[in-house]
């Protein structure tokens, strides 16, 4: 029999049967009407998901990273500032990218564990009286920590200063599971993936690009050819693509965003919030307080748990994957050894949710952690119980 589990890492995520069978296409050429028939409505969709009615949607054969650097050499040039928090591993990454391309980064350093400092952030745009700054980078749902940072108010921030700079949003582990607004918002740069909330494998990397980042791409001397946005904008009105693309993952994007919409993104967005919130109350059942610092920042896509001082978190992910094969996010840079990550999103219920939060509990148990079996599950099965709409139960889904 098979022994596959559910993952419960923060991406790649589970793929569910209706898009393993949905990527299992034949080849057909990708110069003909059938892939621009199958390519224009992932466009729309993502859109719709992004929230984005004036904005543009490139999608590049990479990962989330490729986004990243997509969205920095398609605006900026070697030499520009650009204003950055760092508070974990995603947005350190992020910040280093920028470095490797020569960009000058103001960089806030914030404890891990908070998010993005709007005030910080509209003291150092205040200041910033010669605009200096070219963009402002935020991570929207920092992975490594469960954090989510509030967009609208890094939105406010710019605006109470009078700043023109481009807000850039990494939205890798929050689009398509957390609610996310970029015209409202204000957003000219949107990066996410295809192997998180979209539940696909990775290689999808997705740009939403705002009218004034287009604006920006003329000037921009960063050098780019295989990223470079205007090969992909002359191409994709007409149906076509620059290179060859990603054919599997487009029909895949297809029908995910199928799945997305049919569902109904409040719906996704309060699926994401239920479960989340069961996986909270068993870590609170077992004594175990979460990275992120306070619950306005609580992630609704993974949860970083700190383990008891005299534990190592990295002794949980190995043990669960080697006892019952079940995987779980190892900490990242300053909190590896103090927290392990449960990713709790895309294709997620409740009952997989229960297994995972079961596994946690048998691990922690094998490694004599001071918490009592069950007491976890207890504490998730009232909530899931007490918190689920009754006339969302049918007949199993096929997918
Ligand atoms: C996963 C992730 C990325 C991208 O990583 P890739 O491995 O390149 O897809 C970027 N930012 C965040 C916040 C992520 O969670």
């Amino acid at each position: 029999m098979s022994d596959q589990n559910p993952v419960f890492i923060p991406g790649p995520t589970n793929i569910p049967e209706r898009l393993r069978r949905a990527i299992d296409v034949p080849t057909i050429d990708h110069r003909s009407e059938q892939f621009s028939a199958m390519f224009a409505p992932v466009l729309s969709g993502l859109k719709s998901v992004l929230k984005t009615g004036n904005g543009e949607i490139v999608l590049f054969p990479a990962s989330g990273t490729g986004g990243w650097e997509a969205a920095i050499t398609n605006t900026l040039s070697p030499g520009d500032t650009v204003l950055a928090a760092r508070y974990g591993m995603f947005s350190h990454r992020w910040i280093d990218l920028c470095q490797r391309h020569g960009l000058n980064v103001e960089i806030i350093e914030e404890a891990w564990g908070n998010g993005a400092p709007a005030d910080r952030f509209e003291e150092a745009l205040t200041a910033d009286a010669q605009h200096r700054i070219k963009a402002v980078l935020v991570c929207h749902n920092e992975t490594a920590t469960g954090v989510r940072s509030d967009i609208a108010a890094i939105r406010a921030a710019l605006d109470a200063a009078g700043h023109p700079a481009l807000l850039f949003v990494d939205g890798v582990s929050s689009i398509a599971s957390m609610d996310f607004r970029m015209d409202e918002w204000g957003v000219d740069l949107a990066v996410t993936g295809s192997q998180k909330g979209f539940m696909l494998p990775a290689g999808a990397a997705i740009v939403g690009i705002s009218p004034k980042a287009l604006q920006a791409m003329d000037k921009a001397r960063c050098p780019r050819c295989y990223f470079d946005f205007r090969d992909m904008l002359d191409a994709n009105p007409r149906g076509g693509y620059p290179y060859t693309p990603p054919l599997n993952l487009i029909a895949g994007l297809n029908v995910a965003l199928e799945m997305l919409l049919e569902e109904g993104l409040p719906n996704v967005f309060a699926r994401h919030h239920r479960i989340a919130e069961g996986i909270r109350r068993a870590a609170s059942a077992w004594g175990l307080t979460l990275c992120a610092a306070s619950p306005r920042l609580y992630s609704e896509t993974v949860s970083a748990l700190c383990v008891p001082a005299g534990f190592d978190s990295g002794k949980v992910v190995t043990h669960a994957a080697n006892k019952y094969g079940v995987a779980f996010g190892v900490g990242l840079g300053e909190v590896a050894g103090k927290v392990f990550r449960i990713g709790h999103l895309g294709s997620m219920t409740d009952v997989m949710a229960l297994s995972g939060i079961a596994t946690a509990e048998m691990v922690m148990a094998d490694l004599d952690y001071p918490i009592a079996l069950g007491s976890g599950v207890a504490a998730a099965q009232d909530y899931y119980r007490s918190s689920r709409n009754a006339s969302k139960v049918g007949a199993p889904q096929a997918a």
